[in-house]
């Protein structure tokens, strides 16, 4: 049985972490300043298995909640079949819209499948992909892909393989050295929303951020 919160709550919104797992390490990640949210530990020793999970969302979910999300703490694409167990678990359970955060680099991972079909068919509504940067180089510097200098224009083609199959948004965390505005642009001429976010690491982080993305 994996340690550690497999779903999680604040208010009406229903979470949901099928890993903490993640192939970026990006700068401003919320891991880099805690291990959870909302006074939930996130941390797993392992992925859950994909009955693990759909046992736990049975166990908590609560009628109440009206909105549900795959906010992982960690990229939930690399337990794809736990996420897509979860979306069809919460479509049984529930009318409810379904979204999911992910860093969008599905193509990379899984070459072979159709990610944004199977999301889709599974029930999710909506999908929110990090695009965090305006041009490779910045990704680069700001979320340190492990698969590397191919994730940026990955992420974009992956958006636009949902975009017919659910709501698509972009999105970016308001930091200095990212150019919000590039950014929307970039969604409006894709067609697709846009998000920004708001750096919730401590006062004092942002300045080492930016050191990191403008050094050399
Ligand atoms: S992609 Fe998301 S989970 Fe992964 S390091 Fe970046 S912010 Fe954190």
């Amino acid at each position: 049985m994996a340690k550690g919160n497999l779903t999680y709550w604040r208010e009406n919104s229903f979470y949901i972490n099928p890993t903490s797992r993640c192939i970026n390490d990006c700068l401003f990640c919320v891991r880099q300043f805690g291990e959870g949210v909302f006074g939930f530990n996130l941390v797993l020793d392992e992925d859950p298995s994909t009955e693990e999970l759909v046992m736990e969302i049975e166990e908590t979910w609560k009628p109440e909640f009206n909105d549900v999300a795959i906010v992982g703490f960690g990229e939930p694409l690399l337990n794809l079949e736990g996420t897509i167990a979860a979306v069809r678990k919460m479509r049984e359970l529930s009318t409810v819209p379904i979204r999911m955060n992910t860093n969008g680099q599905a193509l990379l991972l899984y070459p072979s499948r159709n990610v944004a079909q199977e999301l889709a068919d599974a029930g999710l509504d909506r999908i929110q992909i990090s695009l965090n940067a305006h041009d490779s180089e910045t990704y680069l510097r700001l979320c340190q892909p492990k698969l590397g200098r191919t994730a940026y224009d990955s992420i974009l083609e992956f958006a636009m393989k949902c975009k017919p199959l659910m709501r698509v948004e972009l999105s970016a965390v308001d930091i200095p050295g990212v150019d919000i505005e590039a950014c929307r642009g970039i969604a409006e001429r894709m067609g697709v929303e846009f998000r920004v976010r708001i750096f919730k690491g401590p006062d004092g982080a942002l300045n080492g951020i930016l050191r990191t993305l403008t050094s050399g």
